[in-house]
């Protein structure tokens, strides 16, 4: 049984995730984990190998997730760190194209719950409370409007280099691709609470989900 508590924050492309999962497990003293990034770093490798068939290389794959003594999770390939090289546009598409191969999610799955196994953690991806920690102690599924989640993620990318209209419909497919594919789709979970945060600041979201985590530990007490 697993006697570890997790928060779960799933949701679409922009929507803050990132931002709230770290500072929910700075506040918490929990390990946060982007799956994210483990989806970007196979990218990556892809790009790198001009690799066509991401299943046939999984096995020769060695996938490893460190976090710095600042709490910042960094991805290695095969000993290579790829950290800073995960968030651009390419990879964010080829990350979402190969997301939807089950053989890659299997890949993932177990070294996901493994790190919630040993650790109380704050995960944030698509299918955390659907399919990775079904019972994690709070499910959260974070969104915002489209345009909102645009401006967002617009300017966390290199000033001048991505205009909003081109990094909207980047978002737009991505969440598409990410809702359609059969396999594990971004979705909330039945037990995960809503949290709309279009016009809410990065910290009134963080106090938001933090009174939703007293009320998760009170209705475990009970
Ligand atoms: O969260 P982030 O935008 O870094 O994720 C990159 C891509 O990885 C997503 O668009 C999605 O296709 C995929 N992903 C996923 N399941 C997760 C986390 C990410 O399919 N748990």
């Amino acid at each position: 049984m697993n006697k570890k508590l997790s928060i779960a924050i799933d949701g679409p492309a922009g929507a803050g995730k990132t931002t709230q999962a770290k500072a929910l497990a700075k506040a918490l003293g929990y390990v946060y984990v982007d799956t994210g990034a483990m989806y970007r770093a196979l990218a990556v490798y892809m790009q790198d190998e001009e690799l066509k068939d991401v299943p046939e290389i999984l096995p020769e794959v060695n996938l490893q997730s460190t976090w710095d003594e600042k709490g910042n999770q960094r991805m290695s390939i095969n000993g290579v760190d790829v950290t800073d090289r995960l968030r651009t546009p390419e990879i964010s598409r080829l990350a979402s194209d190969i997301s939807a191969i089950p053989e890659v999610r299997d890949f993932l799955l177990e070294t996901q719950r493994e790190i919630a196994r040993e650790n109380n953690v704050v995960m944030e991806g698509r299918d955390i409370g659907t399919v990775i920690l079904p019972d994690a102690t709070l499910k959260v599924f974070l969104t915002a409007s489209l345009d909102e989640r645009a401006w967002r993620r617009s300017r966390q990318l290199e000033p001048g280099t991505y205009l909003l209209p081109s990094v909207k419909k980047d978002i737009e497919r991505r969440d598409r691709n990410d809702s359609s594919r059969d396999a594990a789709p971004l979705a909330q979970a039945e037990d995960a609470i809503l949290v709309d945060c279009t016009h809410m600041n990065i910290k009134e979201t963080t106090q938001a989900v933090l009174r939703l985590w007293d009320e998760a530990l009170a209705r475990k007490a009970d």
